[in-house]
Parts: structure tokens; sequence; C-alpha cells
């Protein structure tokens, strides 16, 4: 089963930033598989922007070089020429007055008009403004600007402040890529589009839920970034808090941007407080062949978390009494992010010598593999009498839908196809991410008080012993990181 590909409207999409490692790596080739797929009209433009000097001849044999590494397309293969007809090219400094006028003129009035702010977040106000005064955009434009969304709930006000004084929040779409994700949208198709799991899906029912996003690179080549950030900032105040977001939130009344993202607003809003035991911070250390975090980060002094774990509990009644255990890190055992959610085991059980039956899990893969899975207990087959054993029922997207997952639109993509046709669904709303940093800020700020060191881990391990203890505490275990 191929999905049904609907061309969006006619677009311009000016990209700021159009020289960079995303543009190079997800925008270009994200927009040229589109247009390979039918989806993207061949009227349409896309304006790169930058300061580097150069034409519209030589921005498209840089996008030629970039989409051929990144989309594994052939430099001869005619498409890509085609495609290449609708780029150009506009030098511009964010903070300079040049190269303005020159986009407004090829900013058509007709056509959807997008603008992509690919750059650093300390210029979102720069560009927002001069696209204002200079005239380029109107009440209809649109958008599109980068995480990180601040780096604390002060920073967050100002840009939304900032975005605000030239774009109304209809405007402004807030990337977090984690939304893009076919199995993330799945998680809304599952619980809303069947009868079966929503009666369940509450603290009666479901013992605890499990998210872990795993990681087996260290952050060799961007540790000065990373260490202003760490994993609370880089992964928990948005992709995690968006996936938990969406299996705790009630069901809004229809598929709507603001029906769905009222709902996870108000997720974010019952997060009870952290306590200083529900949470453990760690750090990758050297192992003699491959070197650790302090090395990675060149700060031998760093604190910061590589990894971390926590009990997040949300104060409803949906919830109340089900904990949800988040944890990410770096070089750990294997490269994966899964949803586990863990029934309660069943309440009395018929079958004496059978073996006692276990609870059911859903295993929600957003990588790799996308999938669910489902565990439910059965008669083990044969002979031997009435015996219990789980097994899986298990769905990879792959398999079921007849597809390798190549001729899917990667979360860019769909991203952005989006944004032309104007559904904000799937992007952050100013409200949601400064609820996010409130909940988040003082976890970091009791932390930056504090004098204590992250909690070692092997690189390839699980993570640091500490965090086994926070689960075995409730008597519970992590799930296996296993790809
Ligand atoms: P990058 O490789 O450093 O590229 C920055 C881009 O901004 C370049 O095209 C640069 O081109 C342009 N630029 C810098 N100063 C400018 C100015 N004064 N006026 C106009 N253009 C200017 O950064 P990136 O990795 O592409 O990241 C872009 C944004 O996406 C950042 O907000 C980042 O946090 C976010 N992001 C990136 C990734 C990723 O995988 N790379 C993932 C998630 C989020 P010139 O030097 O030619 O001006």
């Amino acid at each position: 089963m191929v999905s049904r590909v609907i061309p969006v409207d006619d677009f311009d999409l000016v990209i700021f930033g159009a020289t960079g490692d995303l543009a190079h790596r997800k925008i270009l080739p994200g927009l040229f598989r589109r247009f390979v797929a039918g989806q993207i009209p061949a009227t349409s433009r896309i304006i790169g922007a930058a300061r580097t000097e150069q034409d519209d001849h030589a921005f498209r044999d840089e996008a030629a070089r970039a989409i051929s590494e990144f989309a594994g397309v052939k430099a001869n293969d005619p498409r890509l020429a085609q495609f290449l007809d609708l780029l150009g090219y506009v030098a511009i400094d964010a903070r300079g007055e040049g190269g303005w006028t020159d986009l407004k003129a090829r900013v058509r009035d007709g056509a959807v008009q997008a603008f992509y702010f690919s750059v650093a977040p300390a210029l979102f106000g720069d560009i927002a403004e001069r696209l204002a005064n200079f005239g380029i955009v109107d009440s209809r434009s649109r958008i599109v600007v980068e995480k990180p969304f601040g780096r604390d709930l002060d920073s967050a006000r100002a840009l939304n402040a900032t975005l605000a004084r030239h774009f109304d929040e209809h405007q402004i779409y807030r990337i977090d890529h984690y939304l893009g994700k076919e199995t993330v949208q799945n998680l809304m198709a599952v619980r809303f589009a069947n009868i079966l799991f929503e009666p369940l899906w509450n603290a009666q029912f479901i013992d605890h839920v499990q998210i872990t996003v795993a990681e087996t690179v260290g952050v060799a080549g961007r540790g000065s970034y990373y260490d202003k950030s760490g994993a609370i900032r880089d992964m928990v105040q948005n992709h995690m808090m968006q996936l938990l977001c969406l299996i705790a939130m009630e069901p809004p009344y229809h598929f709507d941007p603001d029906a769905v993202r009222d709902e996870k607003l108000k997720v974010i809003r019952a997060l009870e407080p952290l306590e200083p035991g529900d949470i453990v911070r760690g750090q990758y250390q050297a192992d003699g062949r491959e070197p650790g975090y302090l090395d990675d980060s060149e700060n031998p002094e760093s604190r910061t978390e590589s990894y971390v774990a926590m009990k997040v509990r949300i104060s409803n009644w949906r919830w109340q009494g089900t904990p949800f255990y988040l944890r990410t890190g770096k070089k750990l055992r294997a490269r994966t992010s899964e949803i586990a959610i863990t029934f309660k085991e069943p309440p009395h059980s018929i079958f004496e010598d059978a073996g006692a039956p276990k609870a059911n899990e859903l295993v929600i893969r957003l990588q790799p593999n996308e999938g669910m899975n489902l565990k439910v207990m059965i008669k083990e087959p044969g002979p031997g009498g009435m015996r219990l054993v789980q097994v899986p029922l298990d769905m990879s997207f792959a398999d079921a839908l007849g597809t390798d997952g190549s001729d899917m639109p990667d979360a860019y993509e769909r991203l952005i196809m989006d944004v032309i046709r104007g559904n904000q669904t799937l992007f952050m709303r100013g409200d949601e991410v400064e609820a996010a940093w409130a909940w988040t800020d003082p976890i970091i700020d009791a932390w930056e008080d504090s004098k204590r060191l992250p909690e070692p881990y092997d690189a390839g391990s699980s993570g640091p012993e500490e965090a086994l203890r926070l689960m075995h505490r409730d008597n519970r275990r992590w799930r296996e990181i296993r790809a």
C-alpha cells in the first residue's frame, strides 16, 4: 500500500540559512523527494538566503551536491535538474539592509508564502523585523522556526514576544521534528480511531509508561554546543514532552490544531514538580578506547548531563498513580526510540497450574523499524495441557503496509508540506513551549544550585546504575535498550 500523495498549493518558500547543515541534510533533500513524489507544483519556488555571496547557479550547484549526498540521487538524474529549476538565491545578512528588496521582488503575491528560519535563534528577531519592514510579509505569510526555542522560560518568552511583534500565532510554525514522525501521529490514530485502547487508557488499567530515546553517538564535534544544553534541554523539554503529551492527553474534540494543542497544554500544566529523588543524571565516561563526555565537551569540569532518567507524575483524574518514566542518553547500547505502555496484571487468574498471566504491554517503536507490538497471553500450543505463554502481536509498518518506508516522507518533509497546507497540528504553540519550560526550569535550576556530579556510565551500556535503582525502588524494571 503506497500512501496517497495530495499536491500542495503553489508556494514560494524562502530558506534563511540555506547554506547551512540543516538545509543541506534535511530541508533541500526533503523538498526534492516531495517534488519527485509529485507533491510540489512545478511552478513553486524555493529561494535560498544567507550571507554567502553567490548567484542562483552557484546555489543550484550547492543544492545538487547536498541532494546527491543526502537523498542518494545521481547527479545526472533528470528529476534533479527539474527540481533545481525551482531554486533561486539571494545574498542577505539577517542584520544588514542589503538584499531584502531583491527578495521582495522575488516573492509572488498570489502563492502561499513561507519563510523558514534555519539559522541561529539569535537571528530570528532580525529576520522577522526586516521581513516586516521591507513589506515582504503580510498576514497570510507563514514562518517556520527551528529548535532550540529558548533555553529557559525567560528566553522562550522573549523569543515569542519578538516573533509576536510581526506575526500572529497562526502564522508561526515551531518545528519539533519528532512530531513529524509517522509513528508519533499513529499514536493519535491508535488511541482515537480504535475503541480497543481508549477505555483502558488510564491509571486503573495502566501500571506505568516508559519513554526511551537512546542514541549511540556521543557529542564529539558539537561538544561546546551540547555542553550549554544537556539532555534535559536538548531532548526532554521538547521531544519527550511532546511524546508524553500525546500519550497522556484527553481526546481532542476534533483533529484540529488548536483542539489538539489545547489538550497537550493541559497535560504539561498537570505535571507535578519533580522530586529530587526522581531524577538521575549521567555522563558517559572514557573507557581507554573511546573518549568520555569530558573529552568530547572539552570542558574538564563540565557537569552537563549526557543522560537523564526521570519519574514523572501527572496530577489529574486519568493518571493519578500511574508514573511515566522517561530516559534519554548518548553513547548508549543501541539507537532506539520507543514508548512502552505496561498494563496492570489481570486481577485474578483462573489458570492455577498454567503459570501466572503476565501484564499486557503495548510498545510503540519510533525507530528503528517503526511499528507496534502488543504482548498478549495465549495458550502454549501443543498437547501439554493449559500452559500460558506471552507472545507478541507484532506489526512492523513496513510489513503491514507493504512498504520498506523509503516512499514515506521523513519528518521534515511532512512538516514542510504541512506548513504549505497551513496545518499547525504538528507544530508547538507558543504557550505549550512556555509551559514546558516552566516545568523544566526548576529542575535545571536545582541542579545548577547543587554541587552534585552526574553519575558516570560506560559507553555502550544502558546508562548509570543509579537509573536502574530509580525503577527498582518502585519494583519495576526498564525495558532493555536494543535496536
Ligand atoms: P549552520 O550549519 O551553522 O548554518 C547556519 C546558516 O545560517 C548558514 O546558512 C549561514 O550561512 C546562515 N547565517 C549565519 N549568520 C547569518 C546572518 N547573519 N544572516 C544570514 N544568514 C546567516 O546551522 P544549522 O545546523 O543549519 O542550523 C540551523 C538552525 O537549525 C539552528 O537554529 C539549529 O539550532 C537548528 N537545528 C539544526 C539541526 C541540524 O541537524 N543541523 C537540527 C535541529 C535544529 P552564511 O554563513 O552563508 O550566512
